[in-house]
């Protein structure tokens, strides 16, 4: 599904990805977590096609794929899906519009037939129930006025409708309650199939507990320093990542 390999990658030269490797085979769900700064949103950003970022060194390779060779739109059209950390608003755009449009222009790539404005409306909202998303949600402009939560649901809405291979979810848990971060994980567990992976970017053990992980990762200034399975995150809530980075500079 992915592969990162010694990924090297910077920000008006100043390098934030030092050395990355990552395998993700399809079925699987890998956690990655880390201390603020890490370069966890970067790695998701590069993922999905940052104009700012530069790949200095390594190979990024997806669904067989050379990841950098393909534009940000290419990529969605390929099964790739990321879910902002800080969801932006767009104003005067309806979530309605920017999901019709994202969704044709998905199956127009594929060589599909598109959908009429009825049969897509008649799918959204039946994908909004199933997600537990009020049903105005549908009409309002994207993100705004919403609530942290409300936002980041409505990334799993987004995340439904285009149905990728590869979705890639950075903190879509925090800002959430209880009752929302069990949607979330709802939404995230309604997607995992035998040819299907996700990548999720969190600081809390909390949405593991709901979304079981095959991995976790512990990324750390630019790489991932350690890997395991799920017991990992139980073992950093105790004991924080200090114990890790002392590890690393040995
Ligand atoms: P994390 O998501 O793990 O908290 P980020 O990937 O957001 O970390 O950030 C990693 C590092 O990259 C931080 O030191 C951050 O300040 C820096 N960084 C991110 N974006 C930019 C940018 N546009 N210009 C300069 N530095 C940046
Ligand atoms: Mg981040």
């Amino acid at each position: 599904m992915l592969k990162a390999f010694n990924l090297h990658a910077q920000i008006e030269e100043k390098e934030i990805l030092k050395g990355l490797s990552l395998t993700v085979n399809p079925g699987e769900v890998h956690a990655i977590m880390g201390p603020n700064g890490a370069g966890k949103s970067t790695f998701a950003k590069l993922l999905a096609g940052h104009p700012d970022l530069e790949v200095t060194q390594g190979s990024l390779a997806f669904l067989g794929q050379d990841l950098m060779e393909l534009e940000a739109e290419e990529r969605v059209h390929n099964g790739l899906f990321m879910s902002f950390q800080y969801p932006i608003e767009i104003a005067g755009v309806t979530n309605f519009d920017l999901l019709f449009s994202a969704k044709n222009s998905k199956l127009k790539a594929l060589g599909k037939s598109q959908l009429s404005k009825e049969d897509f409306r008649k799918e959204l909202t039946e994908l909004s129930k199933k997600l537990k998303i009020p049903n105005d949600f549908i009409n309002r402009e994207v993100n705004c006025g919403f609530s942290g939560g409300e936002k980041k649901r409505n990334e799993i809405l987004q995340m439904a409708v285009l149905d990728p291979k590869l979705a890639i979810l950075d903190e879509t848990d925090s800002g959430l309650d209880i009752d929302a971060l069990k949607i979330v994980a709802e939404g995230v567990n309604q997607l995992r199939a035998p040819d299907k992976s996700v990548i999720l970017i969190t600081h809390y053990q909390r949405l593991l507990t709901y979304i079981k992980p095959d991995f976790v990762h512990v990324m750390m200034d630019g790489k991932i320093v350690k890997s395991s399975d799920a017991s990992l995150a139980l073992e950093l809530e105790e004991k924080g990542y200090d114990w890790l980075s002392e590890k690393v500079e040995v």
